[in-house]
């Protein structure tokens, strides 16, 4: 595909995140939709972003966003994604209630293929797994977004970042390095939201920074899911995700091996029927 801004008919804003804005596009020429991001960054850092946003290129998973092209704009990056119809989990949940068990299994299942190409294909990390950057689509794909696959846009975000610790590990939250190991947690913790449709560890709308969230997560047991109300699968899962000590904590390759993941891998759900029934959100 190539990109020019001059053929891009701008749509209606979808949100603002910690990073940016996400604006709804046409590409005229194709009549592609698209979701365009828009990402503050400095004018000496712009070229090197772009520079590694390029191996996205070759980015192909159904489990990853596709990526379109990313071109300077104004005081930042302009970067164009696959439009995902049915938006992100947390929209879904706030407006449909918590996620039906068998589609947090197709969840389960996706979210760890994803990741499974990102560490082996890509090369890199997730850093912000949580329910806004997993999309979905009428045809019933689930993909994640917004990984860090630029160490630029990674730090230039980290630079404006004033939002909460919600969904960082221990590990990070205390400042040290931090490995693969932190997205399992976040994973986890993204799992267990969808599953009781609110942000597990405090009450709703109640933001915590990040000396608050560390204490909390020392001090305080963490909830689990209930067997009596979901697959015990699924809670073994999940507190295995939330082990505090990240050496503890199951690997990727374990996740893709735990007897959840299996099920879920085989499990006949028409995840296309549940897709054409739920609310959206008007935008
Ligand atoms: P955050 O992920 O922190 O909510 P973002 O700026 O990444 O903030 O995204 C804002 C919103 O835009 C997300 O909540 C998501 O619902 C929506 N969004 C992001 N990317 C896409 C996409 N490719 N297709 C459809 N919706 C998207
Ligand atoms: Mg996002």
């Amino acid at each position: 595909l190539d990109l020019r801004e001059e053929d891009l008919i701008i749509g209606k804003p979808m949100g603002e995140g910690a990073g940016g804005t996400v604006v709804k596009a046409t590409h005229r020429p194709t009549q592609t939709p698209m979701a365009l991001k828009f990402i503050r960054a400095d004018f000496n850092i712009r070229q090197q972003i772009l520079k590694e946003l390029q191996i996205l290129h070759e980015c192909n998973s159904p489990y990853i966003v596709s990526f379109y092209g990313a071109y300077p704009k104004d005081n930042g990056v302009q970067v164009c994604l696959e439009y995902m119809d049915l938006r992100s989990f947390d929209f879904i949940y706030r407006k449909n209630g918590p996620i039906p068990v068998p589609v947090i299994g197709q969840v389960t299942f996706s979210v760890l293929q994803g990741l499974k190409y990102l560490y082996e294909d890509l090369r890199v990390m997730h850093r912000d797994i949580k329910p806004s950057n997993i999309l979905f689509n009428s045809l019933g794909f689930i993909k994640l977004c917004d990984f860090g696959i630029s160490k630029e846009m990674v730090n230039s975000i980290a630079n404006t970042f004033v939002g909460t610790a919600s969904y960082m590990s221990p590990e990070r939250m205390n400042g040290g390095s931090y490995t693969v190991k932190s997205d399992i947690w976040s994973f986890g913790l993204t799992l267990m939201e969808l599953a009781l449709g609110r942000y597990p560890l405090r009450a709703e709308g109640d933001s915590m920074s990040i000396f608050e969230m560390l204490s909390y997560i020392n001090t305080e047991t963490l909830p689990t899911l209930s067997q009596d109300e979901f697959p015990l699968g699924l809670c073994d899962l999940v507190a295995k995700c939330l082990i505090k000590d990240p050496n503890a904590r199951p690997t990727l390759k374990d996740l893709l091996n735990h007897p959840y993941t299996r099920e879920c891998a085989v499990a006949k759900f028409n995840i296309e029927q549940w897709a054409k029934s739920i609310k959206l959100t008007d935008f």
